[in-house]
């Protein structure tokens, strides 16, 4: 009996807790919207990203983005993808996109902001979509002859240079783009050319470059490897020429570069290069690039590197390599904690911003040191004293040449011999007051309103957007930017006696050009920002990885700013790009002849 009632009693109470949830469940609603189209916008990374969402009754028909300051390069994927996946989806549960994760949640925020105008409710928005099937087919190995680390300079030169040697290539690249450090980078590449430095009347040499690149990394560089950049450095130019890439005529001297021996690709910043290389990869057959693959590993058999592992969306992917690996995975300016470990030479690091995009991770280095390889000069890190205050991009920096720039400081003074090494010029702007400085220029730089900085941004977009500031007379631009003005126009003054002396300042300056007198003068303010990580993988001057023993590891090459061991413990400006090229094309070429 007892057993009866309690089985009664628990029937009531389940039909209770049923009817409970059926009444209390959410309903299965789908979205609804007031048909119309809606505007709103977020901070993304530069500015404000402005979005305009177009709705019916119960879908997101199409999203735009209206305005936005973002840094065309890096946040380009962003700005695409994330407007096309919350259409697709119908939801802004979308993931951010890798090294474009500001722009991304700015985006996301703005859109969201929109759809809830239009009366979306907010829950089913965040939703995520059910998970679907996996993927069918989807390839677990992938086989070349060659197999690059890295879609950047050093990368797709080696890529190219391989399969131009009869290889097959497959390059992996863990970002949404190729590019890496050098698509973002000024683009100034040293090399000694009579044809252009003669038309200016400069003389130079071969010999020149290598002993300022030797004596600039206070000879810590390897001289046999720095001979090769130098005396390749031309022939990488002609190569470049051919392959379709355009160079300005103008010969300049970048900061820190210490010679007018640095051309400048006619496209902005390093899209020529990455552009160039990325063209052929596409019309050619039997060389591509894989996006979104991060190689996590090298496979070693027998002594001998054959392959690699890698993540992607997809799952996980084996490339095997029937001659060689080629590593070009960049340095790793953008990974605090591992500039942390190793930096012995400045101050601090660990607040300092960074020149580089966010895959510069230096994940190539920890590859190879898993395979044996010898690491060299980590601790020798570059700074520049050129980084904007607030991301640290060089982006904004108004010098157009060093021989037309002054630097001065919060008290409107000169502190450094403007052409100095990098090193020098950062360490010194580390003593100033809250380490800023200001560069100052004149109408020589900016003839026109659209005159562009070496970053393709014309001084009238800075000035507008605060990033410079403009006067007509030097006291007016002291007062604009805050620094004392007596201080500024005596600075100035000294400073073009020294440029009509063509030297004597007080700083031991020798690069001189036009005088700071000609209305209107511009100055932009400018921070420490680390740049390039000139430690890495030990190689040879065949670009095989060097063992722990000295002795090349078999069937493992590599190329760019992963590589340790030529600049010593200072890079000359401009090298960086002739090391990426003349080392890939070394690297590739012994790859493709590197037959089991
Ligand atoms: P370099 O100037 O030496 O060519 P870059 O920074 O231009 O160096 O290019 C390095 C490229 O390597 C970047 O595009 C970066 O995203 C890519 N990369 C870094 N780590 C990995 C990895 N683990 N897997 C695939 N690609 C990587």
């Amino acid at each position: 009996m007892k057993n009866v009632t309690s089985k009664y009693l628990l029937v009531g109470l389940l039909l209770v807790v049923v009817v409970a949830a059926v009444l209390l469940w959410p309903r299965e609603a789908g979205l609804t919207f007031t048909a119309g189209t809606y505007e709103a916008s977020a901070m993304g990374f530069n500015a404000d990203i402005r979005v305009e969402v177009v709705v019916d009754r119960t879908a997101i028909k199409s999203i735009r983005v209206v305005e936005h300051r973002e840094s065309p390069l890096i946040a380009d994927v962003a700005l695409l993808r994330i407007p096309a996946a919350v259409v697709a989806g119908q939801t802004v549960a979308v993931d951010a996109v890798a090294g474009a994760t500001v722009t991304s949640r700015g985006l996301l925020t703005a859109i969201t902001d929109a759809l809830t105008k239009a009366g979306g409710n907010l829950a089913l928005l965040q939703t995520r979509p059910a998970a679907g099937p996996p993927p069918q087919g989807q390839l677990t190995e992938r086989r070349a002859d060659v197999v690059v680390i890295g879609g950047g300079g050093a990368g797709l030169a080696a890529a190219v240079e391989a399969h131009q040697n009869g290889a097959t290539v497959i390059v992996l690249e863990k970002m949404p783009r190729i590019g890496g450090n050098t698509i973002i980078s000024g683009g100034a590449f040293n090399a000694v050319e009579e044809r252009r430095q003669k038309a200016q009347g400069i003389e130079d040499s071969v010999e020149r470059h290598f002993t300022q690149t030797y004596e600039g990394g206070d000879r810590r560089g390897n001289p046999e490897l720095i001979r090769i950049l130098v005396e390749n450095a031309a022939g990488a130019v002609k190569w470049l020429e051919e392959l379709g890439m355009k160079f300005q005529e103008r010969v300049f001297t970048v900061p820190g570069g210490m010679w007018a021996r640095a051309i400048r690709p006619e496209m902005p910043l390093g899209t020529g290069f990455i552009d160039t290389l990325g063209a052929y990869i596409e019309r050619e057959e039997g060389i591509e690039v894989l996006l979104e693959t991060t190689a996590t590993e090298l496979i070693l058999e027998g002594g001998r590197v054959v392959g690699v592992k890698t993540t992607t969306a997809a799952g996980p992917l084996t490339v095997r390599a029937n001659n060689a690996v080629i590593i070009a995975t960049g340095g790793f300016g953008a990974n605090v904690e591992m500039r942390d470990k190793v930096n012995t030479v400045w101050p601090t690091l660990t607040s300092i911003k960074t020149t580089n995009h966010p895959g510069a991770t230096g994940d190539g280095i920890r590859m190879a040191e898993v395979v044996g390889a010898r690491v060299v000069g980590l601790e020798q890190i570059q700074l520049l004293p050129l980084g904007d205050p607030r991301s640290g991009s060089l982006a904004g920096s108004i010098g157009r040449s060093v021989d037309t720039t002054i630097y001065v400081n919060k008290e409107g003074q000169r502190f450094v011999n403007e052409g100095a090494r990098r090193d020098v010029m950062t360490m010194a702007l580390m003593q100033q007051r809250d380490a800023i400085l200001w560069e100052v220029v004149d109408r020589d730089s900016y003839p026109t309103g659209d005159t562009r900085n070496n970053f393709d941004e014309t001084i009238d977009t800075l000035v507008t957007q605060g990033r410079a500031f403009r006067a007509d007379s030097l006291e007016e631009l002291a007062r604009l930017i805050g620094v004392n003005p007596a201080n500024l126009v005596q600075t100035v003054a000294e400073f073009n006696a020294a440029v009509d002396r063509k030297g004597g300042d007080a700083f031991g300056r020798t690069l001189f050009g036009d005088k700071i007198d000609t209305a209107p003068f511009y100055a932009a303010s400018r921070a420490p920002t680390v740049h390039h990580t000139m430690g890495g993988i030990e190689i040879n001057a065949r670009a095989e990885v060097i063992n722990q023993n000295g002795q090349p590891i078999a069937g493992l090459f590599a190329a760019g700013e992963v590589t340790g061991g030529i600049h010593g413990s200072n890079r000359l400006g401009g090298n960086a790009l002739p090391d990426t090229i003349v080392f890939g094309r070394i690297a590739g070429r012994n790859a493709a002849a590197a037959r089991r």
